[in-house]
């Protein structure tokens, strides 16, 4: 059997949005003969609990413990969480030490990603276009003076925290005394803050994963968000989202689809992405490709385009997630 430890929740503003997706990881694993899953959630200060609420310790030897004092073996980790500790990877640094084998992207690359200002600058030393952009690192008034401009020349802007997802944090300004309380807010999740030209864009985002020995990039997904707004938390999650998702976006022409493809695949080799990511993209209304971002722990809710859009290439998640697995595990053995 091959012990796997499925952690979920975590202490990021994502807490729920990363049950459901261990919801589904959960019933994707459940019939299989091979994988024994221990599901346990963390809360805000890392303390993990079963769904008895029974609390554990992970600890060096590879060991999960109850506070009985029972342990069990780990063999593999799935690091379920989106923003920290997971996407972030913090969590994943702890299993490296451990020496635990894990799903998903290592520390260094989910670090870069789940930092939308260090992407950004990864995208533009590997000449990958992405949404014209500029950061502020505070409140300092020569700061808010560069956001002020960006708004005047660009019309509306994105303003968003630069370590989160789900869009929270995100924020579209459109007027400017709308700004400063928006980077403000903005600024109580994050370090840094983003200033982006808010584009009139169709919304496009591929599954890139890696099947055996082949790198997958699937057709792009499109999502549509109402045109009263954009693809907020609510219209990513709450029940009554008018967010219309489609599994393969369509009238996409030759060109379009192999510079995303390429890119795709360059982005996931060039940041040393592992097993999943989930890359997103905007066709501006003009015919302008621009990478947005790179997740790499994507949400896999029932909204959730990933799994959908696997399953659309022809992959049974079951079967890649259970393969990936078992090549881990024995590659660890080695
Ligand atoms: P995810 O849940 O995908 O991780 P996120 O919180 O990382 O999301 P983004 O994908 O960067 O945030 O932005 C959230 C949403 O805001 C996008 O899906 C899109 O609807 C809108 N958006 C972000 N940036 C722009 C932009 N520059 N122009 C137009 N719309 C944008
Ligand atoms: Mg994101
Ligand atoms: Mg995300
Ligand atoms: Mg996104």
């Amino acid at each position: 059997m091959i012990n796997t430890l499925l952690i979920c929740g975590g202490g990021s503003s994502e807490h729920e949005v990363s049950l459901r997706t261990a919801d589904f990881i959960e019933g994707q694993l459940a019939e299989s003969e091979d994988i024994a899953l221990m599901r346990v959630e963390m809360d805000a200060s890392g303390c993990l609990t079963d769904k008895e609420g029974r609390v554990y310790h992970i600890f060096y030897d590879g060991k999960i413990r109850d506070e009985a004092g029972n342990a069990w073996d780990v063999d593999y980790v799935i690091p379920a969480i989106h923003g920290y500790p997971g996407e972030t990877g913090d969590l994943q640094s702890q299993l490296e030490m451990f020496g635990i084998p894990y799903f998903g992207s290592a520390p260094e690359a989910s670090k870069i990603c789940f930092n939308k200002i260090k992407t950004k600058m990864w995208l533009s030393a590997l000449g990958i276009d992405n949404t014209p952009y500029l950061f502020l690192h505070s409140l300092e008034a020569e700061e808010l003076s560069k956001a002020h401009a960006a708004l005047e020349e660009w019309e509306a802007v994105f303003i968003k925290a630069s370590n989160q997802g789900s869009s929270v944090g995100c924020f579209k300004v459109s007027h400017k005394e709308d700004l400063e309380d928006a980077i403000a807010e903005a600024f109580t999740l994050s370090s840094y803050v983003l200033v982006e030209k808010a584009l009139n864009a169709r919304e496009l985002e591929v599954a890139v994963y890696t099947y055996g020995e082949e790198l997958i990039a699937t057709h792009p997904g499109e999502v549509r968000a109402p045109a009263d707004t954009f693809y907020t938390y609510k219209e990513k999650y709450a029940a009554g989202s008018r967010a219309e998702t489609f599994i393969k976006a369509e009238g996409l022409s030759e060109e379009q689809l192999a510079w995303i493809q390429e890119v795709s695949i360059r982005t996931f080799k060039a940041l040393k992405l592992k097993d999943l990511s989930r890359i997103d993209f905007f066709l501006t209304d003009e015919g302008e490709l621009y990478l947005n971002e790179v997740n790499t722990f994507p949400g896999m809710t029932p909204n959730s385009m990933f799994p959908k859009m696997m399953q659309n290439h022809g992959h049974d998640f079951t079967e890649y997630l259970t393969g990936q697995i078992r090549s881990a595990v024995k590659q660890s053995l080695k």
